[in-house]
């Protein structure tokens, strides 16, 4: 008797794309319970949609809610990206890429341009995106009103009765300890004048870039079991203050190390040899871009 313990690699390499699993990995039902919850979310903005999230081959916590989404939603034509603090290269991002890739046989890319799916954690990518692509989120913490309201009860209330004052009162505390506020990620944003909606680990420098895009964007929180949606065109506005107004986050006239761009968000190192700071792209798709226009020029 062949005792053999099989690996998930070997069980994802037969000879059909998806080597014994389903297409995409989840069951039929699974991907349709998913994409009724995605409609509904897109239905009512900002709202988060309970949904049963399932188990997967990475663990929770690891970007489970947004892979689920990208599952659900992937077929035929499309081309996947995926993106980890705004690289490719990262380890969950190649993973998440390798499980799309074996279970539906899909195309993948780095380039921005050519994905109709985009995979985030961290970043919006630098290059506008278009109406026919979809950006889908990993979130770690759907509910924004967490940090003043422990009690899940209480915020799906408070939300119910469109009552944020305890956000407000968060805010102005900030404003008085801080002098200015000062929300790193996650920013709270108003979305189509309804819901307070948390922007997930994104940088304050992408949250502009959420208000009234061209393009879908989905929210999934695996362990939260959550999903939430920004339709093409709705107004996400950031909570603040007519005297404390919202601003991105200010790199005065750093330039990239590699490419020299300017207007972009930058990923922070120590050079080794000589202990000085370095900054470079954090969208490296839109580094490399960058790169490669320039020696064309050459
Ligand atoms: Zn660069």
């Amino acid at each position: 008797m062949d005792t053999e313990t099989p690996t998930f690699d070997a069980l994802l390499a037969g000879s059909a794309p998806s080597g014994g699993y389903n297409y995409a990995f989840l069951d039929e039902v699974t991907k349709r319970a998913i994409r009724r919850a995605i409609l509904k979310a897109v239905a009512v903005p900002g709202y988060q949609v309970p949904f049963g999230s399932r188990e997967l081959p990475i663990a929770r916590g690891w970007g489970t809610g947004g892979l689920q989404v990208t599952l659900a939603i992937v077929g035929p034509g499309d081309r996947l990206k995926v993106i980890d603090q705004g690289a490719d290269a990262g380890v969950n991002a190649s993973n998440i890429r390798r499980l799309v890739e074996r279970t539906t046989g899909l195309p993948t890319t780095t380039e921005t341009a050519a994905a109709t799916v985009i995979q985030t954690r961290h970043r919006v990518p630098e290059e506008p995106l278009r109406p026919d692509q979809i950006l889908v989120y990993q979130v770690p913490l759907p509910e924004p009103l967490r940090i003043v309201e422990p009690s899940e009860a209480k915020t799906r209330r408070m939300h119910a009765e469109g009552d944020y004052s305890k956000v407000w009162v968060h805010l102005y505390e900030d404003v008085v300890r801080q002098g200015e506020i000062s929300i790193a990620t996650g920013y709270p944003v108003m979305v189509n004048g309804r819901h307070v909606m948390s922007t997930t680990p994104v940088p304050r420098w992408d949250v502009p870039k959420m208000d009234r895009a061209p393009f879908l964007q989905l929210f999934g929180a695996g362990r939260e079991k959550r999903i939430y949606a920004v339709p093409p065109h709705t107004s996400v506005v950031p909570l603040d203050f007519e005297d404390y107004p919202f601003r991105v986050e200010a790199f005065g006239d750093t330039a990239c190390a590699r490419c020299g761009a300017t207007d972009v968000y930058f990923d922070q190192s120590v050079d080794d040899a000589t202990s000085r700071r370095v900054y470079t792209c954090s969208d490296t798709a839109w580094c490399d871009r960058e790169l490669d226009a320039q020696e064309v020029a050459w």
